[in-house]
């Protein structure tokens, strides 16, 4: 396996760790984390990688994972209930299963989530694939030690041109230095000629994989944007946080007659202009007039209600307000703004779409969130449908859902 110079081998070393009860429940019930405030014994100090086997408070074995002892989640687990080794041929396993679980997505999407960490039994890690190229993200450094059999086994399994590496902020300062592995490192395949393209429900994207946010391209709203697509059929739509102008571009092909991109990100708005000329074969695309406003959603959204301006259809898809639990309140006050300021430039009787991405919200708090803001602004909504995860982002454990969008009149 010395097609990947760079990468350490395997790590052989081992950790035995008994735990708390709870935290033995929990296990069985088959969650995915072990903190470490609820380790009751451990062999020794491991390092990033070492596999933690771990034990309840009779010996017997509960589950093993990847310890890193740098992180409040002590331990990833792998593999529940009974051992195993956690070599190439496991690896290939936990492949094959996450490519049967999106075997339902039509060949007009060639953009989606493959891996989704926990939620596919490979912990910490996130493969996302575009067309024939894919973008791996690792957010905890025991990944570093497990990557050789890993990517044996997504050759031998998936194959596809490339895979390009991403690492998390706090992987990139644990690991860059001690193994040379870098944010956007090619790891396999040859490297890309510019950004990648892929299709998703047909309409033509462009990504960079290196310098986008998450891998490129917010592959978790597709549903939501083919959803606004039907909704948006000879309206007026503002797109607030567009990004590249995904729910833009859907908004558009449904016949919206207008369609404004609203971003902070200069780069992502000249994505946006460039994927409505790239589907400007598509007649729908060609029609509807696109306009960009760059700067702060919240400043901007007060100052296009101040200038009375109206639209049928608001998308409001804003990054994650609350990374911590200390977070969640200034969060649920964000929310809540954004939510009012929105529904002042919404046409009355119009759509209001409100994301969140946020995992710390639960999704009953931030729906109760909305419709306060809406019973502030006098503007009651009849709800159209509250929406969940994609097939490609599924959610197995409690702390797994993160999105949540309500679609209403208002
Ligand atoms: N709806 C998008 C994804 C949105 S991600 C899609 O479907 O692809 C969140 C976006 O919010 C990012 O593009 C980021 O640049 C932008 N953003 C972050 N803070 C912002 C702010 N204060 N005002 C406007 N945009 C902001």
């Amino acid at each position: 396996m010395n097609q990947f110079p760079n990468i350490p081998d395997p790590s052989q070393k081992r950790v035995a760790i008994r735990v708390a009860p709870e935290a033995e429940r929990a296990l069985r019930g088959g969650h995915p984390w072990l903190f470490a405030s609820a380790i009751r014994r451990l062999s020794h100090e491991g390092q990033p990688g070492d596999l933690a086997v771990i034990f309840d408070r009779k010996g017997r074995f509960l589950a093993v994972g990847l310890y890193d002892p740098h992180s409040p989640i002590r331990v990833r687990i792998l593999q529940h209930d009974r051992p195993a080794p956690i070599n190439e041929e496991w690896f290939a396993g936990r492949l094959v299963a996450a490519q049967q679980r999106r075997a339902s997505l039509p060949p007009s999407t060639t953009g989606y989530r493959l891996v989704h960490g926990e939620n596919d039994s490979l912990p910490g890690l996130v493969l996302d694939r575009y067309e024939n190229s894919f973008v791996l993200k690792l957010y905890t450094p025991a990944w570093v030690r497990h990557l050789k059999p890993l990517l044996a086994a997504f050759i031998a399994e998936i194959g596809g041109e490339r895979i390009i590496l991403r690492l998390s902020r706090q992987v990139q300062t644990e690991t860059g230095a001690l193994f040379g592995l870098h944010d956007g490192a090619l790891l396999y395949g040859s490297s890309p000629q510019g950004s990648l393209r892929f299709v998703e429900n047909g309409l033509q994207f462009e990504t960079d994989p290196i310098h986008g946010q998450k891998t490129g391209f917010f592959l978790d709203q597709r549903e939501n944007r083919a959803r606004v697509e039907r909704l948006a059929s000879g309206a007026s739509v503002l797109n607030v946080f567009s990004y590249t102008g995904g729910f833009s571009l859907y908004a558009a092909r449904g016949g919206a007659t207008h369609v404004t991109s609203l971003d902070i990100s200069l780069p992502a708005l000249d994505v946006a202009k460039r994927h409505f000329e790239i589907n400007d074969h598509i007649p729908a695309v060609a029609a509807a007039r696109h306009e960009m406003l760059r700067g702060d959603a919240f400043a901007l959204l007060e100052r296009l209600a101040k200038q009375g301006r109206a639209y049928d259809l608001v998308v409001l898809d804003p990054p994650a307000f609350a990374r911590r639990q200390d977070e969640v309140a200034g969060a649920l006050i964000a929310y809540g703004r954004l939510a009012r300021l929105g529904l002042r430039v919404l046409r009355k009787g119009g759509t209001l779409v409100a994301a969140s991405c946020s995992s710390r919200v639960s999704a009953n708090e931030f729906f109760r969130v909305v419709y306060e803001a809406a019973a502030a602004e006098k503007r009651p909504l009849q709800e159209i449908e509250r929406t969940g995860h994609p097939i490609d982002h599924p959610v197995t454990f409690k702390e797994g859902a993160y999105l949540k969008c309500l679609f209403a009149k208002g």
